[in-house]
């Protein structure tokens, strides 16, 4: 077979001469080291090198392409000087007199097996950043002081078996027309760096086997399609879908500043969704109108205690203060399920989507949210905050929830802190509890935002993160279009607005359905909001609500999906 098929995790197509690169050997025998002292002396010396390149590629980055790429390096700087890290490597030189790269290697191995248990893919991911760090210092140890830079002299398309993140930041951008990786997901760092550089990255098992350094081969990032041969025929085919790509990326560009709004007048709101301050950037370079979903849960993770309040403030203002008077929604903390912090000592669970998840953590902790609370008041008075609860399911959960809110509003005044009296509440709506009373709800708050990834697993009894019963997950299932329906139908019916701020928000297929139900806001990962721009401009709503009356009629997920094919 001459086409395989990888994971796309960047889009464009990349045409071009195979640039193979496979990790230094980093084949380690254990090894007597002659004098343990010595032995600690050089695994320093090499940890300080190390130190310093990494804040060579940190500065490099800073310079060239701002904070927020730069900031993965400070981590692995981090990473280096951590304690545990450093100490680790000292007693197992301590304990078995073995040699620095023996000792750098079975540290490594026992965190790599820590981050890889974990449930959380952002997690895992982390596991490649040891890697990367350990990586470094061994080639260092091992007398390769450039520590296995890139080489790059002309332009190629980088294949690796394990391509880290200070590889991808010490790539001349000009000279990688495309990467294709054995390892890593969505959400490891060098997919992160490669898409906001705009590089096409696909990941796919065992392609260092099956191609050979200097071949011409072809891919195309969205679709995940790899060209192992690549014919006269293919080439050509190539040529016209990277026409195809430029002019789409050129027409897009087009579309900053005009609205996201049907032929006939019809506008929706189209917000980015956030997970730290940094990322308002990019909603605003996707020119976002709004953030429609902040996951503040990002900002307890990789950490060892909890953010202070002040640091939280610091993260609110600063979001706020960026989007400089457009709505920021900032969902308080929704930690549980899938999202694990160690410190918050929270017990295994055998359902833990169906556990003690975010409010209910939260009522449960008051004094440990209420430090939250005071941060996201504190900040409303630099911008237009709103405050989201998740999880909701029933209205003695959002009576008390609201309630708290109050309190921490109460304890403001007291201490004479300024803050946004009428700050809006809003509340997600992702449960089948929530979307069925939610003409009861829409009375309590001032808006709904859709939470799709959540209300789908719990309409349709689907876990999210369980691939099994992945076909069972359908965001175009009757049930919960209908529960949507119900949930937009009752906003409306009681003035507020409702959003959808799910993975569902940016689904092509479905958008006419959004838009013919009424959706006021969809909110989304910032570079699908041009897109979804053009799409909605070529819309017109009057046609999107006779479609809904057409697919409300049908009766399963995969007829609508089918429908839903046709008209596009
Ligand atoms: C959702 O459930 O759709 C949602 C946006 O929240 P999260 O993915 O963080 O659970
Ligand atoms: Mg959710």
């Amino acid at each position: 077979m001459n086409t395989i098929k990888g994971v796309p995790i960047s889009s464009g197509i990349a045409i071009g001469k195979v640039y193979l690169k496979k990790a230094v050997s980093e084949e380690i025998t254990f090894t007597k080291a002659e004098s343990k002292d010595e032995e600690k002396k050089r695994f320093q010396a090499s940890r300080e090198l190390a130190v310093k390149q990494v804040e060579e590629i940190y500065q490099e980055m800073l310079h060239s392409k701002g904070e927020q790429e730069a900031s993965i390096f400070l981590a692995h700087i981090e990473m280096l000087n951590d304690t545990e890290f450093v100490k680790g490597v000292e007693s197992v030189l301590e304990e078995s007199g073995c040699t620095s790269e023996w000792a750098v290697k079975t540290v490594r191995d026992n965190f790599v097996k820590i981050f890889e248990a974990m449930d959380d893919e952002y997690m895992r991911e982390r596991a490649m950043d040891i890697k990367d760090i350990s990586g470094r210092v061994i080639r260092i140890l091992k007398g390769d002081v450039n520590a296995g830079s890139l080489k790059l002299t002309e332009p190629s398309i980088m294949i690796s078996d394990d391509l880290a993140p200070s590889d991808t930041a010490q790539m001349k951008p000009e000279l990688v027309l495309g990467i294709i990786n054995e390892t890593g997901g969505p959400t490891s760092h060098a997919a992160i760096i490669a898409r906001m550089l705009g590089i096409p990255f696909c990941i796919c098992p065992r392609i260092t086997s099956l191609v050979n350094n200097g071949q011409l081969l072809a891919f195309d990032g969205e679709e995940g399609n790899i060209e192992l041969e690549v014919t006269e025929e293919i080439l050509e085919d190539y040529r016209e879908k990277q026409e195809t790509f430029r002019q789409k990326k050129l027409r897009l560009e087009k579309l900053k500043g005009t609205k996201s709004i049907t032929k006939d007048g019809y506008e929706v709101l189209l917000a980015g969704n956030i997970g730290a301050p940094e990322d308002a950037d990019k909603v605003q370079q996707q020119d976002g109108q709004s953030i429609g979903l902040f996951r503040t849960e990002f900002l307890y993770m990789n950490r060892e205690d909890s953010p202070t309040e002040e640091e939280q403030f610091a993260a609110y203002k600063e979001t706020a203060e960026k989007m400089q008077g457009r709505p920021v929604v900032i969902r308080t903390l929704d930690i549980g399920g899938d999202k694990e912090v160690d410190y918050l000592r929270i017990p295994k669970e055998e359902n833990p989507f169906l556990g003690y998840r975010a409010i209910r953590l939260c009522l449960d902790r008051v004094p440990f949210w209420k430090v939250q609370l005071r941060a996201l008041l504190r900040a409303s008075e630099f911008g237009n905050i709103h405050i989201m609860f998740p999880m909701i399911v029933s209205i003695e959960e959002l009576v008390q929830a609201k309630q708290i809110l109050e309190e921490v509003k109460g304890e403001l005044r007291r201490e004479g802190a300024a803050f946004n009296e009428s700050v809006p509440v809003g509340m997600m709506m992702e449960t089948p509890a929530a979307a069925l009373m939610a003409d009861v709800f829409a009375k309590e708050v001032d808006f709904f935002s859709i939470g799709t990834n959540d209300l789908i697993q719990y309409t349709m009894a689907v876990d999210r993160m369980n691939g099994k019963v992945a076909h069972l997950y359908s965001q175009y299932d009757p049930a919960v279009l209908r529960l949507v329906k119900k949930i937009v139908d009752s906003a409306h019916e009681n003035g507020i607005w409702a959003g959808i701020c799910g993975e569902a928000a940016a689904d092509k297929a479905l958008l006419p359905i959004w838009v013919g139900l009424g959706l006021d806001e969809l909110s989304m990962s910032p570079v699908s909001i041009l897109p979804i721009r053009e799409q909605i401009q070529g819309l017109s709503k009057a046609d999107c609500e006779n479609l809904v009356k057409k697919i409300f009629l049908l009766r399963t997920g995969n007829e609508i999906e089918e429908a839903l094919k046709h008209c596009r």
